[in-house]
């Protein structure tokens, strides 16, 4: 059974139904670009991990995963894109075909740094795969290759996303009451 719909929940953005299906075909585009080639799977924690269960299950070239936690600074409320790597990768990624997956891209300092920071250290390729894209925040330009869903301004939870670590366990994404 699905958990019962919060009361803070405004409305429901993307059914279950419906991230299964844009999952589905993203796994196809990611598959199809990487088709001969195995892949590195680099998900952000928390946030990301219930998104890279679903996305990994239906790619269908070999692939292995890895992990990377950070923590995020701001002032006044505002993201500076100053970002520290609390949990490192396991492993090197050098020479490997490595797609970073991410649960949102907003502004796009996270993940600007990630790619930053993965690039210097040799892989032969590196992409990013986001379950959510809002471009109209965004005030840094970085190159998002695989989207499932474009959202607008507001603020969502549910599929992995938080609202002070709650709510990540939705099966829905969801607009919150502001
Ligand atoms: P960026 O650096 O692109 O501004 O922000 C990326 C991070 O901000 C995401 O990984 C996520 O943790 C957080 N974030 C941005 N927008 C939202 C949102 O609407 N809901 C939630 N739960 N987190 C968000």
């Amino acid at each position: 059974m699905s958990p019962a719909q919060p009361p803070e929940i405004e409305r429901i953005l993307f059914t279950e139904g419906e991230i299964a299906q844009r999952i589905a075909a993203v796994a196809a585009e990611v598959s199809e670009r990487y088709r001969g080639r195995q892949l590195k799977l680099i998900a952000v924690l928390k946030g990301s991990v219930f998104f890279l269960a679903a996305l990994a299950q239906r790619i269908e070239v070999p692939l292995k995963i890895d992990f990377l936690a950070i923590s995020s600074f701001a002032s006044s409320g505002k993201p500076t894109g100053v970002v520290r790597i609390a949990k490192d990768l396991d492993e090197p990624i050098e020479g490997e075909d490595v797609l970073l997956v991410e649960d949102i891209v907003d502004t796009g300092l996270t993940a600007r740094y990630l790619l930053q920071t993965l690039a210097g250290r040799g892989p032969n390729s590196l992409a990013i795969c986001t379950l959510l894209d809002r471009t109209c925040r965004r005030l840094v330009q970085v190159p998002v290759e695989f989207r499932c869903f474009e959202i607008p301004d507001r603020f969502v939870v549910g599929f992995g996303l938080d609202y002070r670590q709650l709510y990540r366990n939705l099966p829905y994404i969801a607009v919150m009451r502001p």
